[in-house]
Order: C-alpha cells, then sequence, then structure tokens
C-alpha cells in the first residue's frame, strides 16, 4: 500500500525532472516550474502510520492532501504548526501555530489569522477523512520567508476537536492526535 500510493508521485516527479530538462524549456513554463510533491507520512499518538500528507505547489498557492484512517469520527481541527518534529504522544514537538506574519489564531478573530490555521475536516464513521486544501498564503519554496520548508521545517497537525476559528492559540481544537513532518528531503 505504501508502494502503491507513493509511486505516482515518484513517477509524476521524474517526469516533470525529464521535462525540466529538456531543451523544450521554454514551451513548457509551468511543468518545469512545478516543484516535486512531498509526501510525508501522518502518525498517530501511538507513533503508528495511519495516512499521508501531499503537499505540491504551482501558481494557485500550496495545495495540502490529507488520507487518514482510524481517526475520530466528527470535525478535526487541522494546522500548520511551526517545527517539523512530530514526537508521539503529545506531538508537543512541533511548536506553535506557523505564524511568520505574527498575527493571533483563526479566521474569525479580527486580528488574525495565523499562515498555518486551515479549515477543519470531517472525518467520517467509518474514521476515514480524504480533504484537500489550497492556499496562496503559503510557498514550499526554500528562504521564503512564508515558506513551510524552513530551516526547521513544518508540521501538520490534526486535533482531537473542531477549531472554533476564534480562539487564541489553537481555536479550542484540544489535543494534537496526529502530526505528520513536513521536511526538506
Ligand atoms: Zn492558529
Amino acid at each position: 500500500m505504501k508502494t502503491m500510493k507513493t509511486w505516482p508521485l515518484l513517477l509524476l516527479a521524474a517526469m516533470l525532472f525529464i521535462a525540466g530538462c529538456s531543451k523544450k524549456d521554454t514551451k513548457l513554463p509551468v511543468s518545469a516550474e512545478k516543484m516535486e510533491a512531498i509526501v510525508s507520512p501522518l502518525i498517530n499518538k501511538d507513533g503508528t502510520e495511519i495516512g499521508k500528507v501531499t503537499m505540491s505547489e504551482d501558481e494557485k498557492g500550496v495545495t495540502i492532501s490529507i488520507t487518514a484512517e482510524g481517526l475520530p469520527p466528527g470535525l478535526h481541527g487541522v494546522h500548520i504548526h511551526e517545527t517539523g518534529v512530530c514526537t508521539p504522544p503529545t506531538f508537543e514537538s512541533a511548536g506553535g501555530h506557523f505564524n511568520p506574519t505574527k498575527k493571533e489564531h483563526g479566521f474569525d478573530n479580527p486580528k488574525g489569522f495565523h499562515l498555518g490555521d486551515l479549515p477543519n475536516v470531517e472525518v467520517g464513521e467509518d474514521g476515514k477523512v480524504e480533504a484537500q486544501v489550497t492556499t496562496a498564503d503559503l510557498t514550499l519554496k526554500p528562504g521564503a520567508e512564508m515558506s513551510l520548508l524552513d530551516k526547521d521545517g513544518s508540521a501538520l497537525v490534526i486535533h482531537e476537536g473542531q477549531d472554533d476559528y476564534k480562539t487564541d492559540p489553537a481555536g479550542n481544537s484540544g489535543a494534537r492526535i496526529a502530526c505528520a513532518e513536513i521536511n526538506k528531503k
């Protein structure tokens, strides 16, 4: 299962690499600029891999895809945290929310929001979730101020409860129940 999910992305990356090397670069500006997708394992509080987080970037911004199973049904807060270290069971190692613009938490907070704030995801009764969001506020370009791939990387964290989108610093979303490290390869 691991191999099957990873291969198409590797293949895509290889194709983009070949396109990037082509002498026809000028005719393929979009393909040549596309960056390799980053695929990170998502782990739960036991340290067990329960899914994947994929990040890719194009002219519209960074697209974050989450595929996981074995989570409690219902709405859960999801945020990008500032440090790319997921140490179970608390995941406190991931630090606070990714917040280079020094705002408060929450889309509905007048002093908000953190660039790492993301919409809640809904886990089905079967414990599975598949969610995708694209944000123009983030980048994967190393060195950029809004980059998720800064020196210490970043982490995607799923919380126990739902984010109320207004309470600083984490939307009253409770404990951290799953985490994926987002780091340079
Ligand atoms: Zn936040």
